[in-house]
């Protein structure tokens, strides 16, 4: 058992050292990503849940590297917002995904936004509503067609300063949403001095839908909340029909995952939408 012991640690060590090279390797390469056109946006569709009706899209990062492939936000946007190149990477998704909803109302879509992800990172720096201003001058995007989603964790860090960013970024005339809801700790007293138009409702509440008691209240609580707030709520993560009529049923007005479409990049037939994907 002593042995064991020992080579175990062996192990961790030795594991962690690979973890580490890994990280460091991925950290370098990283850098020349944007430049050597690596990076590929995603869309995901949003859903109307009254009539099922598609009505933004989401803007989901991926790196295609050139020897490990298609490599998931979660696994590289750490590592960028530590090497500083969350800024660069998060403005050219911002781009692309402006241009991108130019593109759908040139042929005629019936989309009426496209959703962004900011990393707290940004969202801490404060310069942020000067860069989508930027781009939206750029791009000739109207604002009411570009969404923001800024983590409840995010705002959570720096409440005072949150507050002051998203009341800049609102007079630009762009959505804001709060991601990931319901795992950052709001405070009530904070939420309702915020100038958000949407809460969207963690994955973690959805998955266990609608069977799970406490998933139930929480949805539940969650809507009522964000409604008697004014606000729209968007429940993520949404797999099964038995969901969507749930979540309906308690009056979430909106709907997004590997139910309606999973996340794709735009293909040129198609009408130019993401492909169709079936769950
Ligand atoms: P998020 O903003 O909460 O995005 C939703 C994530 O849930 C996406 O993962 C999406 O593919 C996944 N998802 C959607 N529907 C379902 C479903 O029905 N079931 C399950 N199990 N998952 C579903 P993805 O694309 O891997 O992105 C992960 C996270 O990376 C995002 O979470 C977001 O926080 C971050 N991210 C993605 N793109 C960007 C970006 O351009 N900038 C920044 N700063 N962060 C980004
Ligand atoms: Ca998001
Ligand atoms: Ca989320
Ligand atoms: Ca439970």
């Amino acid at each position: 058992a002593k042995s064991s012991g020992r080579e175990g640690y062996a192990f961790y060590v030795q594991e962690l050292t690979d973890y580490a090279r890994q990280r460091v390797e991925l950290a370098s390469s990283l850098r020349h990503a944007l430049d050597n056109h690596e990076l590929r946006v995603f869309y995901q569709p949003l859903h109307d849940l009254e009539n099922g009706n598609p009505v933004g899209m989401e803007a989901l990062v991926r790196w295609q590297h050139p020897q490990r492939g298609l490599i998931p936000p979660a696994e590289f946007i750490p590592i960028a917002e530590d090497n500083g190149m969350i800024g660069p990477i998060d403005a050219w998704v911002l781009e692309q995904a402006c241009g991108q909803m130019m593109r759908w109302n040139a042929e005629g879509s019936a989309l009426r936004f496209v959703a962004v992800n900011v990393s707290s990172r940004l969202f801490s720096r404060g310069e942020l509503d000067l860069k989508v201003a930027q781009v939206l001058a750029e791009t000739g995007l109207s604002p009411q067609q570009l969404e923001l989603e800024v983590t409840e964790s995010a705002i959570m860090e720096d409440p005072d300063a949150a507050l002051s960013l998203l009341t800049r970024l609102r007079a630009l005339g762009v959505r804001l949403a709060i991601d990931d809801f319901g795992t950052g700790y709001s405070s009530l007293a904070r939420l309702k001095r915020l100038p958000v138009d949407k809460l969207k409702l963690d994955q973690s509440f959805v998955r266990g839908l609608p069977d799970d008691i406490e998933d139930a209240a929480i949805a539940r609580a969650v809507i009522a909340l964000g409604h008697s707030l004014g606000l729209y709520v968007l429940a993520e993560g949404i797999e099964s029909p038995a969901q969507v009529d749930f979540l309906r049923a308690l009056g979430c007005d909106y709907g997004q995952g590997y139910h309606f479409g999973r996340p794709a990049p735009v293909t040129a037939n198609h009408g130019g939408t993401p492909m169709a994907t079936v769950a």
